[in-house]
């Protein structure tokens, strides 16, 4: 393995559900898992394609009671590809005799290749080299190309290449008692060139889907089209002989175009998948096309260091796979950045608050990409309002889950596979997502300075959002001060107090400084506004000026559970159960879901002082502790930022770390006082995913937020970058085991180029379409020009 491939030296099928979700091949419109071609669903293998957006929803019964759930869609498997020698079976690689397996994933070049050489039960022996690419260029393109070369045998061989709508959602095994057949067939056919189509649709969202395909053989120069069509309702195949020669290879190669109704600038998908496929290039040409595309994508992307080169490598793959999810490709298709990528069907694919460890990289690097994430949540707003008013709040009140319209889709039960228990779901009370939302409005505004999306889009939704917020405090007349009750932070563990009925804790400190956080900002963003604006948007959104008056009411009077500067993670945590971590872990390893557990001894993760994930630390994750200690002032709390590493250290030794942000965050805060310690937990959460730490929930999708935010770790947090009040901040304090890292970011319509060592930062500010932009170094603004270099000196910045 190097920092620009993945390797597997070996065949293992057990290792093949992680794999195939490493291994995943997207372009942000679509993206498919790396099941083997010749597989089905079953048996160590999911061939699972995702569009980005493509939402279906279902009733099933579950526990005698209806549900409804929507589900990011598995839409039929364009890949499917295999062939048979005399007397034999259709090849896969399970019904084999595996003699060599190497497969290589090329993160600069964005394809997959795999080289087997096998024998069958007859000791005819092959050798099968296969590439796979879903087209960065061309995003509606999926290319396979096979190069079958036969090592001892000349026969005629049979190839089967085909479209299978026959495809369900069932690759989460505890989903698997839902309903999962999304797709109804429409038709298939031939196209006027030899192709063959399919056409389908989704069930409720009437989505509709058609692939078509080319499979060409190549046995010698001219190519050789298929013979026959095999159709049955939900697949159509091709299929055609020929005689193979010793050593002599065969070349072939399927091409697939992939349109739905959702596209923009079509006709109709037919139509458009047909026309694509009959004038289409070769794998070859396709291929270098898409190599151009990666690479003007890792020009903007990469981060390059000097450590050990797997730290490397998996940092590359996290890129890759954030690019496959969100690319330019994305832009316009209204869809949502899901925090399993496209590469699996966790969480049913739906939008939750990961978006805040994702932005960052993206408002560095390709921010346009987190405009149009933000512009999903805007047309969301409909929604947002309407569920805020149906529990009788303010504003806009947006989802924890949120799919298709932007409704909930929070599960009501779940199960859990421990106790084989459905249990209550109370998570959507996670309102912090909405804290979350306009964070990532400001920061994105920050960092750009895009003052067009506040005016007509962002100001809208910080303001729809403080006005929830202050429609949802409580004024407690006994302490003189404003409350939030029954939510869900965001340790997701705590979800009501021991032996209580009603869902949600009190009090959340990270729900309530965000609250606070977000009504400071909506004041400051009235005052960005030119009074046109400001007057347009108070009055549709009808916002008062006594409502501005409560917004600052609130925010100097909220109740925050903080003691001697030691904060809370939510009112009634300090007198919950101590937990007997040592034999939790002693028996179930590292990284535990307790609530399972617990609930699975007929006990409730609710009795214990135990976090699934940081909490409390996100708010150092999120904030300096300058700007901490000023929010907790604002609201009326003295605060001594010397309390960071203690409650640092607290919080650690009581968090399960059963989310992969966790890790993450834990690595982020520590990056000051401990940086080795730091790098330490940031390599634990780099392989989060790699390793499968979780034991299986990687097959079901990656981590997207824990990948975006390793990144960020690299990128933000060891370099001190701030994108604060106008200016970019830079502060930077390396790891020791790192001799020297650099970057391109992209500041306010300006490259500037980012190298830092153990002893100097250098910045250098290409051309740019912008105005000069503020650099801040050591509580110093400079002025930056086009085409100049600043070198600074570390030696005061980072503890020895
Ligand atoms: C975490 C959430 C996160 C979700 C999706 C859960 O395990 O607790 O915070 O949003 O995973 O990544």
């Amino acid at each position: 393995m190097d920092e620009e491939t993945i390797v597997y030296e070996n065949y293992n099928p057990e290792e093949e559900p992680l794999r195939e979700a490493l291994c995943t091949l997207g372009n942000g419109y679509f993206a498919t898992r790396a099941a083997h071609e010749s597989s089905h669903a079953g048996n160590n293998h999911y061939p699972g394609t995702y569009l980005a957006g493509g939402y279906n929803r279902m009733k099933s019964e579950v526990e005698g009671r209806i549900v409804e759930n929507e589900d990011l869609v598995n839409w039929p498997n364009w890949l499917f590809l295999t062939f048979r020698l005399p007397d034999g079976n259709w090849f896969s690689p399970d019904n084999v005799k595996i003699l060599s397996y190497k497969q290589n994933l090329y993160l600069r070049k964005g394809f997959l290749e795999r080289t087997m050489r096998f024998s069958d039960s007859e000791n005819r022996e092959t050798v099968l080299i296969s590439r796979r690419l879903v087209n960065m260029k061309f995003p509606h393109l999926g290319s396979l190309q096979w190069i079958l070369i036969p090592q001892n045998w000349s026969e005629k061989i049979q190839i089967h290449s085909a479209l299978d709508a026959t495809v369900t959602n069932s690759g989460v095994e505890r989903y698997r008692s839902f309903n999962g057949r999304h797709l109804e067939f429409i038709r298939s056919g031939k196209t006027s060139e030899n192709g063959i189509f399919l056409e389908v649709q989704t069930c409720q969202s009437h989505i509709r889907m058609a692939q078509a395909a080319r499979t060409l053989i190549f046995d010698g120069e001219m190519p050789g089209k298929p013979e026959r069509i095999i159709q049955k309702e939900n697949y159509i195949a091709h299929e055609t002989e020929f005689k193979c020669q010793k050593l002599s290879p065969v070349r072939i190669e399927k091409t697939v175009a992939i349109y739905t109704s959702r596209d923009n600038a079509i006709s109709e998908p037919v139509y458009e998948a047909c026309r694509d496929i009959e004038n289409c290039a070769g794998f070859d040409k396709l291929l270098k096309f898409h190599i151009r595309s990666w690479e003007h994508i890792w020009n903007r992307c990469n981060i390059d260091f000097e450590n050990d080169n797997k730290v490397l490598s998996i940092l590359h793959l996290h890129i890759f796979h954030l690019m496959q999810t969100a690319s330019p490709n994305t832009v316009d298709l209204d869809a949502g950045v899901p925090p399993r990528g496209l590469h699996g069907e966790a969480y049913r694919g739906h939008i939750m608050w990961d978006e805040l460890f994702i932005f960052p990289f993206l408002n560095l690097r390709l921010p346009f990409l987190t405009r149009t994430f933000l512009m999903y949540r805007y047309r969301r707003l409909k929604e947002a309002r309407r569920a805020a008013h149906q529990e009788s709040f303010g504003g806009a009140m947006f989802p924890w889950m949120s799919g298709s319209n932007g409704r909930e889709e929070s599960q009501k039960i779940h199960l859990n596979p421990l106790s084989k228990r459905w249990v209550p779901d109370n998570t959507c009370l996670q309102r912090h997502v909405n804290a979350a939302i306009a964070y990532n409005v400001w920061q994105y505004y920050q960092s750009t300075d895009d003052k067009e999306f506040l005016y007509f889009y962002g100001a809208e939704m910080l303001l729809e959002i403080a006005k929830f917020w202050s429609s949802v405090v409580s004024y407690n007349q006994f302490r003189k001060r404003y409350e939030i009750h029954g939510v869900i932070g965001p340790d997701e563990y705590h979800t009501a107090y021991p032996d209580s009925d009603s869902p949600g804790i009190n009090n959340n400190a990270y729900t309530n400084i965000m609250a606070v956080w977000v009504l400071l900002r909506a004041i400051e963003v009235l005052e960005i506004l030119d009074e046109n604006r400001t007057k347009e948007i108070l009055d549709n959104l009808s916002i008062s000026n006594e409502e501005i008056e409560r917004w600052k009411h609130i925010s100097t009077n909220m109740f925050i559970p903080v003691e001697n500067s030691f904060i809370w993670q939510f009112e009634g945590y300090e007198t919950l159960k101590e937990l007997d971590w040592k034999s939790y872990h002693k028996e179930y390893g590292d990284n535990i879901r307790l609530d399972r557990i617990l609930e699975n001894e007929n006990d409730t993760i609710n009795n214990y002082k135990a976090c699934k994930q940081a909490d409390v630390l996100m708010l150092f994750y999120l904030f300096s502790s300058d700007e901490l200690k000023l929010l907790l002032n604002y609201s009326g709390y003295n605060f001594n930022p010397e309390s960071i590493p203690e409650m640092i250290e607290y919080y650690h030794n009581r968090t399960s770390h059963g989310s992969t942000l966790s890790r993450l965050v834990l690595s982020w805060v520590l990056s000051r006082a401990d940086r080795n310690h730091s790098w330490h937990i940031f390599k634990h959460a780099l392989l989060s995913d790699f390793l499968d730490v979780q034991g299986g929930t990687t097959p079901e999708g990656i981590h997207l937020g824990a990948m975006a935010g390793t990144i960020d770790i690299i990128q933000r947090c060891y370099t001190g970058i701030e994108t604060r009040n106008d200016v970019l901040w830079f502060n930077p304090c390396l790891p020791l085991d790192v001799k020297s890292l650099s970057f391109r970011i992209r500041y306010r319509s300006h490259f500037i180029t980012v190298s830092v060592n153990q002893k100097e930062l250098t910045l250098y500010l290409e051309e740019g379409l912008g105005n000069p932009v503020k650099l801040g170094f050591g509580g110093e603004i400079h002025l930056f020009k086009k085409k100049q270099k600043l070198v600074f000196s570390l030696d005061k910045t980072c503890p020895a």
